[in-house]
């Protein structure tokens, strides 16, 4: 975007008179918390859950016309947002953008659906491949664009092509050779498109063994994870090279001592030390310090810098992994 926001004085009245014809509903001061499975976050000045594919393209055609930060989520599973909010447009893609359909092996589905239920109906019809998301609280548009999955796994191996809008609402499809998939990575992360549907090829297999699987999977989630807890995951990458010497990010930050380690209401979790918990009325800023904490000990013990897998969100809807906050 290149001019600098307006004030929200001046373009509130636009977005409404904007809103109105196409029976949009703008929620004015959504307080973020009640969007982010974190349950922290400002208020956002507007927040939006659209019902189709072309009132999301107007809206970010509107908000880039009016020179208005706009930020697309979905379940704000991986989000960290800030304690001022964001002075601008969020756009929510939830249950009315989750079309699925199943053809022989070939899934199409809209960005909006959530994993697990994706999961469920791609085993109900006996096609394997999507165990692993099950149970992984976020919409499938936000696990493509963070790549994600469990098991060593990433929703990217299935998927055949990605189909997106950018910010001016024009379509474009990506191959799965063109969607730069790596390692909780995509392009979408780095490139400005908004993911609307994604083909997946899947294998088939017996319903039974796939339904008992994620049965499996469930169950051993809720056993390492603290699921009855606010979290956003995992909050640090797997590092590879970290991996090998010491073990997975969780089982690091165990040994260093942090487990019940506290910054206000945030905290290092005593079940599994790579979730930090949300224990009552944390904020953002204590998540930053206790993440600092972290990644400062591991650096100066064991010489390797943490990624973080989860983004933070600033007040101008620009959304970054949470250490790249940490090294400004
Ligand atoms: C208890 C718990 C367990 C978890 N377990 C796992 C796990 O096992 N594996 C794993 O990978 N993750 C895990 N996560 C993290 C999280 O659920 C995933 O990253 C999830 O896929 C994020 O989806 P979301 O809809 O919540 O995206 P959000 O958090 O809303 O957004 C994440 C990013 O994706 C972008 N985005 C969202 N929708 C779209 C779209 N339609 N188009 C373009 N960009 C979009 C957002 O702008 C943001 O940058 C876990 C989280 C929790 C709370």
């Amino acid at each position: 975007m290149s001019n600098e926001p307006s004030t929200v004085k001046h373009w509130q009245g636009a977005l409404r008179t904007f809103c109105k014809p196409q029976g949009l509903i703008p929620l004015p001061h959504q307080p973020l918390h009640h969007h982010s499975t974190w349950r922290i976050g400002g208020p956002a000045d507007f927040l939006l859950e659209p019902t189709s594919w072309p009132q999301v393209g107007a809206l970010l055609r509107w908000a880039e016309e009016h020179a208005v930060p706009a930020l697309v989520i979905g379940k704000g599973s991986n989000l960290l947002f800030g304690d001022v909010g964001v002075r601008g447009i969020v756009i929510k893609i939830g249950r009315s953008l989750a079309g699925l359909s199943i053809i022989g092996t070939t899934v199409r589905a809209e960005a909006g659906i959530s994993a697990s239920r994706l999961a469920r109906a791609a085993g109900l019809a006996g096609l394997a491949g999507l165990e692993h998301i099950v149970g992984i609280p976020g919409t499938l548009g936000g696990l493509v664009a963070m790549n994600g999955g469990s098991l060593l796994r990433n929703i990217g191996e299935a998927i055949v092509e990605v189909r997106t809008i950018d910010r001016h609402g024009a379509p474009t499809t990506w191959p799965h050779a063109d969607c730069v998939f790596a390692y909780r990575h995509s392009r979408f992360q780095d490139e400005d498109f908004i993911i609307t549907e994604i083909v997946l090829e899947l294998a088939p297999a017996a319903r039974t063994e796939i339904m008992a699987e994620m049965l499996a999977i469930l169950r051993e989630r809720r056993r390492r994870f603290p699921l009855t807890l606010p979290s956003c995951g995992s909050v640090f990458k797997s590092d590879p090279r970290l991996y090998e010497s010491v073990g997975p990010a969780g089982a690091v930050i165990e040994k260093l001592g942090f487990k019940g380690r506290r910054v206000g209401d945030a905290e290092v979790n005593s079940r599994h030390a790579n979730f930090i918990v949300n224990v009552g009325a944390a904020r953002a800023r204590d998540v930053i310090e206790l993440v600092g904490i972290i990644r400062q000990t591991v650096q100066d013990r064991l010489g390797h810098t943490l990624a973080c897998e989860v983004k933070y969100v600033d007040e101008r809807a620009r959304v970054c992994p949470l250490d790249q906050v940490l090294d400004r």
